[in-house]
């Protein structure tokens, strides 16, 4: 196994895991850009925005269900929050195994760079 997401869902690597069920995985991110910044993942590998399906309908709804529910407990949801996909190095994607990333705790800026 390749991809350092899949080891951190599998805990080949170990990470500050917030949320895990049968299909994602939260942690927090090594490198925060946000007094609060969590990742998630699917369990499943999909390297890139690009390569999601139609069967993979449900498993986004989720992680995005996943994110919300996190920025509630975390108590971001009233003030409010970020969630962003980055796609291809273009997008400013580093790790090639979708995730979202929820980002709160302060106020953010728009556009984003
Ligand atoms: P991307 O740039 O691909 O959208 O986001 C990758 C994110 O993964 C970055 O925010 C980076 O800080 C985080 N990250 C990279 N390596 C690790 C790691 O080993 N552990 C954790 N917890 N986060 C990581
Ligand atoms: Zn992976």
């Amino acid at each position: 196994m390749e991809c350092l997401f899949c080891k951190i869902a599998s805990r080949v690597i170990p990470a500050n895991i917030i949320h895990q069920d049968d299909t994602v995985v939260a942690f927090d991110d090594i490198g925060p850009k946000a007094p609060q910044h969590k990742i998630i993942i699917p369990r499943k590998h999909i390297a890139t925005l690009n390569d999601i399906s139609s069967e993979d309908t449900l498993l986004m709804g989720h992680m995005m269900e996943t994110a919300v529910t996190l920025a509630k407990k975390l108590n971001m949801a009233d003030a409010g929050y970020r969630v962003v996909m980055n796609c291809n190095s273009g997008g400013g994607q580093t790790v090639f195994h979708i995730h979202m990333h929820l980002l709160g705790g302060r106020q953010m800026t728009w556009p984003p760079g």
